[in-house]
């Protein structure tokens, strides 16, 4: 699986670096850095998480 970032809709809070660290960074102002798509079995349930706490509804986790 991996995760994705719907960049018209992120605006910033910086939650899903806190709970998906694996995948993604933050830069300075919040906004996600990815760096890595590629979400691995043991951090599904990781990413299940950043994906239903995005207040922007912006991450989504999508099978390859
Ligand atoms: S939690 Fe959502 S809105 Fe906040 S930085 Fe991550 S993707 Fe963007």
């Amino acid at each position: 699986m991996r995760i994705e970032v719907d960049w018209t809709r992120c605006d910033g809070h910086g939650l899903c670096a806190l709970l998906l660290a694996e995948n993604l960074g933050s830069d300075p102002d919040g906004y996600p850095v990815v760096h890595d798509t590629a979400v691995a079995r043991d951090s599904v349930r990781h990413a299940r998480r950043a994906v239903a706490a995005c207040p922007a509804l912006a991450l989504r986790l999508v099978r390859d």
